[in-house]
């Protein structure tokens, strides 16, 4: 909705797929939480209403925005071409990149993807990594990250191509079966989504990011997250 009308009905709506951690997952309340359900809480409030979020898959997040389902989309989402043809992108809140996880001890090396089987999310910028970048064998498409992590797991893959701190969470949950190579595929922003036409909207989440990002927010977000 338009800002005026978002005021109006003292709700604003957000998009994202809780499946994402640091940034996005479900609570212990089965509420969806993270870092970027705190930034835009805040946004929120600084604009005098209440936060409402709805939960769906990643590879619909774009369209259904536009279908005007929700506001703006927080989702670790990174800015990209052929998605700013789509939607307006806010400025960058976090920066990112594409790692590789493997079985621990598999001697799987981040220079030498080509002819492997990769699992990835879906639509995501390890998807676009995978298919594009590299010779795999076969791409293994998942609804969330957790899934390929699961995948990887069961042998069903040699790799994991996702974003890092999501990385480090899988691994960290994997008693061990996992490890995250140290090497950056990648070097990407995530930023928040808005419909085009939207400038009201977008000014003031910008104006919102400016104060989180400058007064540390952010960052602290990132650690409590990682933490939990
Ligand atoms: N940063 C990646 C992308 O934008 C992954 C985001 C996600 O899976 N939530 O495609």
């Amino acid at each position: 909705a338009k800002l005026d009308a978002i005021k109006k009905a003292g709700k604003l709506v957000m998009l994202t797929n809780a499946a994402f951690p640091p940034f996005e997952y479900m609570g212990n309340d089965n509420k969806p939480a993270g870092v970027d359900v705190e930034v835009a809480q805040a946004i929120a409030k600084d604009l005098g209403v209440e936060l409402e979020i709805v939960n769906m898959d990643f590879d619909l997040l774009i369209e259904s925005l536009k279908a005007g389902k929700g506001d703006l989309i927080l989702a670790g989402m990174t800015i990209k071409p052929e998605r700013l043809e789509q939607v307006d992108f806010s400025k960058e809140y976090v920066k990112s990149a594409q790692y590789v996880i493997i079985k621990s001890g598999s001697g799987v090396t981040a220079d030498k993807l080509d002819g492997l089987t990769i699992a990835v999310q879906q639509d995501t910028t390890g998807d676009f990594y995978a298919t594009d970048d590299i010779k795999a064998k076969e791409v293994l498409r998942f609804k969330s990250g957790i899934e390929a992590g699961s995948a990887l797991s069961s042998g069903k893959c040699d790799a994991v191509i996702i974003d890092k701190l999501p990385a480090e969470k899988i691994a960290a949950n994997s008693s061990g079966k996992l490890e995250v190579l140290p090497k950056a595929l990648t070097e990407e922003s995530y930023a928040i989504a808005v419909a085009k036409e939207n400038k009201d909207l977008l000014e003031a989440v910008n104006a919102s990011l400016d104060k989180l990002i400058a007064d540390g927010t952010v960052d602290k977000l990132i650690v409590k997250h990682m933490e939990i």
